[in-house]
């Protein structure tokens, strides 16, 4: 009797070699392993297949509910957005230093012109006749803006005019990301004031600064584009027409495409 026992084991150890090398099994390890693999599905095995699933499911979902729980800390308020005009507005932000340029400026630019405009012009930043006066595009860029609204029936009064950035940039540079991203939420609650019916971009910085996008100037003229509700186009910067009067013939093409939007959106025929 021992010694049959003994042979199956023998033999019992030589099926397994043959199987699984030298790896050693125990029979009742090698039974539960493959009635679980070859297990037909019975009430049983599908109990244990929803129970796998619901095990994640429920750990995510807990999860989810934890995050519902913890509650969002949100920025607190400045008294500036609760501005309920640009006047108010220009007050509470007139001495602003959330970035570098307000320590360099000599006066900080919020914007002129009709509060309740339906044309909004928006441009770079102050230049060096601006800084001195406080003013948006004073100099000779300003009067070549004036101008180009003339052109196109806007006399200057009845526009606003404003920047990205509130402050000059020293040397006339292009204004940081980082700083027009300090400035811009100004410019948003201005135009949230004004409600203008469309938006002429004055140059590349304007057009990425307010619309966020990359693409090269050339791309984005003649195309409208939105700022939350508002209609956007994009055209050259008058300082840069200065610089080269070539591009005056685009600017002047734009220019009208822009007025034939603003007729458009004001139903005038
Ligand atoms: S540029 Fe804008 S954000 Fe920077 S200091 Fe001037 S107002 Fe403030």
């Amino acid at each position: 009797m021992k010694e049959k026992l003994q042979d199956l084991l023998l033999q019992s150890l030589i099926d397994q070699k043959e199987i699984f090398g030298d790896e050693l099994f125990e029979t009742k390890n090698l039974k539960r392993r493959t009635s679980v693999e070859f297990e037909p599905q019975t009430e049983r095995s599908e109990e244990v297949k929803a129970q796998k699933e619901i095990i994640p499911t429920k750990t995510l979902s807990s999860k989810k509910e934890i995050i519902k729980e913890i509650p969002l800390i949100e920025e607190p308020k400045e008294n500036w957005q609760f501005s309920n005009s640009l006047d108010e507005l220009n007050q509470l932000i007139c001495e602003c230093q959330k970035c570098p340029l307000g320590k360099t400026r000599n006066k900080f630019v919020f914007g002129s012109g009709n509060p309740n405009a339906d044309v909004l012009v928006v441009g770079e930043g102050p230049g060096a006749d601006e800084d001195a006066q406080g003013l948006p595009f004073v100099g000779r860029a300003g009067k070549l803006l004036t101008d180009i609204l003339k052109a196109i029936n806007f006399s200057r009064e009845e526009v606003y005019i404003a920047n990205i950035v509130k402050c000059r940039p020293p040397g006339n540079r292009t204004p940081l990301p980082a700083e027009m991203q300090s400035c811009l939420p100004y410019l948003k609650k201005q135009i949230e004031l004004i409600k203008p019916k469309a938006i002429l971009c004055l140059g590349l910085t304007s057009a990425h600064g307010l619309l966020k996008k990359k693409e090269s100037l050339t791309n984005m003229r003649g195309k409208v584009f939105d700022f939350d509700k508002t209609k956007v186009m994009v055209t050259y910067h008058p300082a840069a027409l200065l610089r080269n009067p070539n591009w005056k013939r685009g600017c002047w093409e734009d220019v009208q495409l822009f007025r034939k939007l603003y007729d458009e959106l004001a139903n005038i025929k």
